[in-house]
């Protein structure tokens, strides 16, 4: 079925024609109907699978069949992404697909300076793309009339109504208070999330086109059992067995990160790191290198698990697992994008076999085992005292905010004693607090909630089981949200500059 098929205007269509979209995705074919029909949608598909098109194609329509002169602070489709990047790659995204049509949209994130969102704002947008926590700064500094928001759209919607994200989330939809139609997307959604979205959305229309969780079937997923003390081996055998491959590494706190660089680049293999302590013009910096392969190794935090779009990214390597099973299918959809084929290794430590059992349970397939070399050495003491990573003594690295501590005093209905409060509970209970505090003044038109040194240490360098268990995500560490530190920079986030025709295999 052509694009002109799903009653989407020719100047869009002709951009796509540019970008060689050829037909539509099946997430694009069954969302865009309901998104034109302006029903509230649940939209649930495989990473790479053409989301982002699935909400910008018939928005964009909608509003360039309506032009009107635009008001300080206006903003009609309001995008929200939980972290920088993710934000700057759907603004993109929002600019190549509306390039023939006269609509005007900006980018507002953290990390950079707020003048000239302020500036691109006072003008009134047509499609404004945002992270919660600069979005709010400006509010309060009233440069956004939340009035005007007409759609609002909530892309990686799991996390964004996770624990960390949902007070803003709240607070941002409760001002919105003319909201006409409320657009969930997302590749994961735990059932405690999905519960939770029926008190944001009416009568939604949900449109799925793979079981939620469902890794990519061109991706060759594999296991390599190893102790911890040899991670790194484990990781430099497997680099160079790949070389001339453009990989991204997910470790799991930023120190890590940092320090497998060091060690990579000590054995001569050219790697950056990209996390939440680095600058924002830093973390551009290594992203871009990494799109225009200068620099073929990403290690990253899960800052760039969720959406990151770099085509031809063939190896995701796990050096650790990550926190909450869904960060899996989130970061080896890294890979295998739009159609293309790739290979995802998880490297992992006898203590971490606990969350790869709750990612095979998550994924529903047992992830064959990559035999490990015999030989893996211990790795030496790199030079001037650099340790080594894989230990966890770094921070666990979240995907966001650190959720509210919990209230110690047992309230009527709360969780019993010795048992972990599901996803749900702790949400409700961070919204209780919350709504104690004032912060949700504004529910508007919302239906009220239900309420190494571990060098040659062996075998204990990555386990962190405790900090395992609990579901993280939120503004501040990685996202650029409210609480974001990386304020030094100006510079704004950089462009894909190799989106190249595509084929059609899966689209
Ligand atoms: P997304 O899941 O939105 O991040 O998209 C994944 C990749 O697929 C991006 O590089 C898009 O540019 C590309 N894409 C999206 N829709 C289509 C389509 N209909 N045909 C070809 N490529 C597409």
């Amino acid at each position: 079925m052509p694009f002109t098929a799903l009653g989407l205007r020719k100047p869009i269509t002709d951009a796509l024609e540019e970008l060689g979209y050829e037909t539509p995705s099946p997430i694009q074919t069954k969302a865009i109907p309901a998104i034109m029909e302006k029903r509230d949608v649940i939209g649930l598909a495989q990473t790479g699978t053409g989301k982002t098109a699935a909400f910008t194609l018939p928005l964009l329509d909608r509003l360039s069949g309506d032009s009107r002169t635009r008001t300080k602070g206006e903003a009609r489709v309001l995008i929200l992404s939980p972290t920088r990047e993710l934000a700057a790659q759907i603004h993109k995204a929002v600019k190549e697909y509306s390039k023939n049509l006269a609509i005007r949209s900006t980018c507002v994130m953290g990390g950079v300076s707020i003048k000239p969102q302020i500036r691109a704002l006072n003008a009134g947008v047509d499609v404004l793309v945002a992270t919660p926590g600069r979005l709010e700064d400006l509010a309060k500094q009233g440069a956004i009339d939340y009035k005007t928001v007409e759609t609002i759209v909530l892309d990686e919607a799991d996390q964004m109504l996770d624990i960390g994200f949902m007070p803003a989330i709240r607070r941002i939809m409760g001002a919105c208070k003319n909201i006409e139609q409320r657009l969930l997307f997302s590749a994961t959604m735990p059932k405690e999330i999905k519960q939770l979205t029926k008190q944001y959305l009416k009568n939604p229309v949900e449109v799925s086109v793979a079981p939620v969780s469902k890794t990519a079937d061109k991706i060759e997923q594999s296991v390599m059992r190893v102790n911890a003390g040899v991670k790194i081996s484990a990781v430099i055998h497997i680099l160079k067995s790949h070389e001339n491959k453009r990989v991204i590494m997910f470790c799991r706190t930023k120190r890590g990160a940092d320090k497998v660089v060091k060690r990579l680049k000590h054995e001569k293999l050219d790697a950056a790191a990209i996390h939440g302590n680095k600058s924002q013009n830093q973390r551009v910096k290594a992203l871009e290198a990494f799109r225009n392969g200068s620099v073929p190794i990403l290690i990253a935090t899960d800052i760039a698990a969720r959406g990151i779009d770099v085509p031809g990214i063939e190896l995701v390597i796990n050096y650790d697992l990550p926190q909450v099973p869904e960060a899996y299918v989130h970061r080896i959809g890294r890979t295998a994008r739009a159609g293309a084929s790739g290979i995802a290794v998880t490297i992992c430590a006898p203590e971490e076999e606990d969350i790869l059992r709750r990612i095979e349970r998550l994924i529903k397939i047992q992830i064959p085992t990559m035999e490990a070399p015999a030989d893996l050495p211990m790795p030496a003491p790199l030079p001037r005292g650099i340790k080594m990573a894989g230990n966890n003594r770094g921070k666990p690295q979240r995907s966001g905010r650190r959720p509210p501590r919990q209230n110690s005093t047992v309230k009527k209905g709360a969780p019993k004693k010795g048992k972990a409060p599901s996803i749900l509970e702790k949400a409700m209970s961070a919204v209780d607090r919350a709504e104690k505090e004032g912060s949700f003044a504004n529910e508007g038109n919302f239906s009220e909630p239900q309420k190494p040194k571990a060098r040659n240490r062996g075998n204990n360098n990555s386990g962190n089981k405790k900090g395992g268990q609990g579901r993280r995500s939120g503004p501040n560490a990685e996202g650029g949200g409210p609480n974001s530190s990386n304020k030094r920079s100006n510079s704004r986030p950089g462009n894909r500059n190799n989106q190249s025709k595509r084929s059609n295999n899966n689209f």
